[in-house]
């Protein structure tokens, strides 16, 4: 059983260099996006070109998402907030597409737990690390995700039963773009360590001993 504390970088200026391109490259690619279907609508067969080149355009579009929330200021949003019903906003999100692979997800709530933060961005890390473990589930079973207060901290947990990450893979993961997915950006971690890194938290990386990994995320209790 392994662990692993992530340590946090200085947001660089290469992030906000990408968080500024992916801005520039957003408007052109909606454009791009929209010729693209036009052209299909109009200009019939070779269907299987315009399928290549439409997931390609969306998969542009992610990772732009993606980048922009690496540039949006924490200020004026801090507040006590609610623990149990940010996390239960996530898990409706989620349930779909869970359901449909056969996952439950689990909640084990510590009623009364709130934690000082940006409650659009702790969601956003809640919905990178279940939908990640959602993802890495082949088979039907259970997402656990449970919440716990100390003396110091509020910890989250999302634990899954899913394929589990190889020793030599645990190094690499939050590195921007590192994926081990088909259609991945490999963004969702770094972008999880820098909203942590903003919340004075921190991010646990474990592997559990039957099956799956563990996530944990810290917050410190103000
Ligand atoms: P993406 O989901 O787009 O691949 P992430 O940054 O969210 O990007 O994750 C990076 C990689 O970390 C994934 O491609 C996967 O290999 C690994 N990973 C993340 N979460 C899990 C998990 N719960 N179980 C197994 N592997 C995981
Ligand atoms: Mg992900």
């Amino acid at each position: 059983l392994e662990e692993m504390i992530i340590r946090y970088e200085k947001m660089s200026d290469a992030g906000q260099l990408a968080a500024g391109i992916a801005h520039e490259i957003r408007n052109p690619l909606t454009s791009l996006k929209g010729f693209l279907q036009l052209l299909q609508a109009k200009v019939k067969g070779r269907d299987e070109y315009y399928k290549i080149m439409l997931e390609e355009i969306e998969k542009m579009e992610k990772i732009t998402t993606e980048l922009l929330f690496v540039s949006k200021p924490l200020t004026e949003n801090m507040k006590m907030e609610p623990v149990t019903e940010m996390i239960e906003d996530v898990v409706t999100l989620l349930s779909t597409q869970a359901r449909i692979k056969g996952i439950d997800i689990e909640y084990a709530g510590e009623d009364g737990a709130f934690v000082y933060c940006d409650r659009s961005q702790v969601k956003q890390v809640l919905l990178n690390l279940i939908k990640n473990a959602v993802e890495a589930m082949e088979e039907p079973g259970t997402i656990q995700v449970k919440a716990k207060k100390s003396e110091e901290d509020v910890c989250i947990q999302i634990i899954d039963e899913g394929a589990g990450i190889p020793e030599e893979l645990i190094q690499k993961l939050g590195e921007p773009f590192f994926t081990t997915k088909k259609s991945g950006t490999g963004l969702g971690l770094m972008i999880t360590k820098k909203i942590l890194e903003r919340h004075n938290g921190k991010l646990s990386i474990k592997r559990n001993r039957e099956k799956g990994s563990t996530f944990g995320i810290y917050f410190p209790i103000q």
